[in-house]
């Protein structure tokens, strides 16, 4: 009894085991021979355990006049066609009757080892030798699922089985088959992974590695003989660089948090960039106990997108240097212009207009070369010292005053005291802060206010700005971090000079810091952009 139940756990864990799905994957395989045959018709058989054929699923052409129509003659040559098959375990075709053009075709099917049931099938023309393989394909994948079927059938024909009899045992060999042939089905995943061109490797928990693809073999230079006794930090070894040194550590660390480990490799004696992912699997079906699994290994070349990068990187900045020398020469020579007494009116004020688009100009340009110039940034190159961020803030708010004034919009800092300071670069945190809150002023309406606080959490400092203005729907909240994203606002003033950069300077700053970013808004009502540094 209890091998019985065992058993019976066992497949129904494996697949859903209903009736109606096993039908269903029944006809989705005959529709798929359709899509490549072109059938007339397809008859799925049964065999029953007297030796019957009976018609388990089929599927028929529109056009097609049907074999069940009255012609039972037709019918009977075609189960004959079939038991044939079945007999000799060999496809059979045969000429359509006189009359009609085209083949019939009976395919044995069978699953371990064992006669399920036959395929009949009638095609236009005549039968491809080439279809032979493909048909047998398919053949094995149907066979499955009628096993399926018919054990899902008698399960629920006998859910009350007398466990010592000789049914029992029938009972217990079909629901092998069943299991066997969903192992082989749970297998098909890690073939397709052989098809993909990263490099995928699984190791389990105690480090050996039941899967490796071809690619990462490739990647890692293992050849299949070495691949065969290869543990995960053998593995791991081979792809040792500068900044992934330590695998045992890389591992340790995943195990312990769980958060998958992150780097790009670059390997002294090949060329191109390599991201190595190490990550731990965990029990989808589980949610509760977050069971992991195995270990994941992903190598991909990312030597492209690297390539693309730095092009654009290096575009964008020698752009910008030689846009800086014309626009300089531009903007000084129109100041000059002002300030020449004897120049008409209307002239003056063209000149005015020059010289204010050439600063407005001269700012998009500093804020690209700013983003571009922090990116090439290591991090040790920042020069942090300790940083009070009230001072920042208070300097800041007090710079940015006349604009606010200008916009009637009441800009206050909240006083708090007891901040302990932080290590930073102040030129940059300065910067960071003050496009934070030039947003909250140009993004508010006239008349509102933006507040600036400073606030001690357990082991950072965080520095929000609040306004009243427009907010930022929600689909826009993840990405107005990016660069070059900007929003776009019904009634949006034109001549709002936005380049989509001012944010990405914001986290990519707190990044290099080892803060975090943070934003909360909601359209109409107000944004609270905000960002921690850890205290010192
Ligand atoms: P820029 O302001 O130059 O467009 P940013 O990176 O600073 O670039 O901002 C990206 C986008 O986020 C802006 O286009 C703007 O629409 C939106 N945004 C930024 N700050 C605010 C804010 N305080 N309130 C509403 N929208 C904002």
């Amino acid at each position: 009894m209890r091998l019985t139940e065992k058993l019976i756990e066992s497949s129904t864990k494996l697949s859903s085991f209903s009736v109606e799905e096993a039908r269903s994957r029944l006809e989705s395989g005959l529709k798929l021979l359709d899509t490549v045959l072109s059938l007339k018709e397809a008859i799925l058989f049964q065999r029953e355990s007297n030796g019957n054929l009976v018609s388990a699923a089929r599927l028929r052409a529109s056009t097609s006049t049907s074999v069940e129509t009255g012609r039972n003659s037709t019918w009977r040559q075609g189960i004959k066609l079939c038991e044939r098959a079945i007999k000799t375990g060999e496809i059979i075709t045969q000429e359509l009757d006189a009359g009609e053009l085209g083949t019939s075709i009976a395919l044995p099917l069978r699953h371990e080892n064992r006669a399920v049931g036959a395929l009949l099938i009638r095609i236009n023309n005549q039968f491809d030798n080439e279809d032979r393989a493909l048909l047998t394909a398919v053949g094995a994948q149907l066979a499955r699922s009628l096993q399926r079927e018919e054990a899902c059938k008698s399960a629920a024909r006998h859910s009350r089985i007398s466990f010592l009899s000789a049914r029992a045992a029938d009972r217990r060999l079909e629901l092998l088959d069943v299991l066997n042939g969903l192992l082989s089905e749970q297998g098909f995943g890690l073939s397709a992974l052989s098809e993909v061109s990263d490099g995928m490797a699984i190791a389990y928990l105690d480090g050996t590695i039941p899967y490796i693809n071809s690619a990462l073999l490739r990647f890692a230079h293992i050849t299949d003989e070495q691949a065969r006794d290869l543990n995960l930090f053998a593995l791991l070894d081979t792809l040792r660089t500068s900044v992934f040194h330590e695998p045992a550590i890389a591992v340790r660390r995943v195990l312990q948090t769980g958060v998958a480990y992150e780097r790009e490799l670059e390997f002294p004696d090949r060329t191109g960039t390599f991201g190595l992912r190490i990550s731990l699997v965990f029990d989808r079906s589980d949610q509760e106990s977050h069971q992991p699994l195995c270990l994941a290994v992903n190598v991909r070349d990312i030597t492209r997108v690297k390539e693309h990068e730095q092009l654009k990187s290096d575009m964008i900045s020698l752009m910008s240097h030689e846009l800086r020398t014309p626009i300089t020469s531009i903007n000084g020579f129109s100041e000059l212009l002002i300030a020449d007494d004897q120049l008409p009116e209307q002239a003056k004020e063209f000149v005015t207009i020059i010289a204010n688009e050439s600063q407005r100009l001269s700012r998009m340009i500093n804020s690209f070369l700013a983003v571009t110039k922090l990116e090439r940034k290591d991090k040790q190159e920042v020069l942090k010292i300790p940083l009070r961020l009230d001072e920042i803030v208070r300097e800041t708010v007090m710079n940015l005053q006349p604009i606010a004034k200008k916009k009637r919009i009441r800009l206050v800092e909240q006083p708090n005291q007891r901040i302990p300071p932080v290590a930073a670069d102040k030129s940059l945190i300065s910067q960071a802060v003050s496009n934070l809150v030039n947003n909250a002023i140009r993004y508010s309406p006239e008349r509102t206010t933006v507040t600036v606080s400073t606030a001690l959490e357990a082991e950072a400092v965080r520095v929000s700005v609040e306004d009243r203005g427009f907010g930022i729907p929600p689909e826009a909240v993840d990405r107005v971090w990016e660069k070059f994203y900007r929003v776009v606002r019904e009634g949006q003033d034109k001549d709002e000079e936005s380049t989509g950069l001012g944010l990405s300077f914001v986290r990519e700053v707190v990044e290099q810091h080892g803060g975090a970013v943070d934003l909360e808004t909601e359209v109409g009502r107000g944004s609270k952009f905000s960002f921690t540094l850890p205290r010192l």
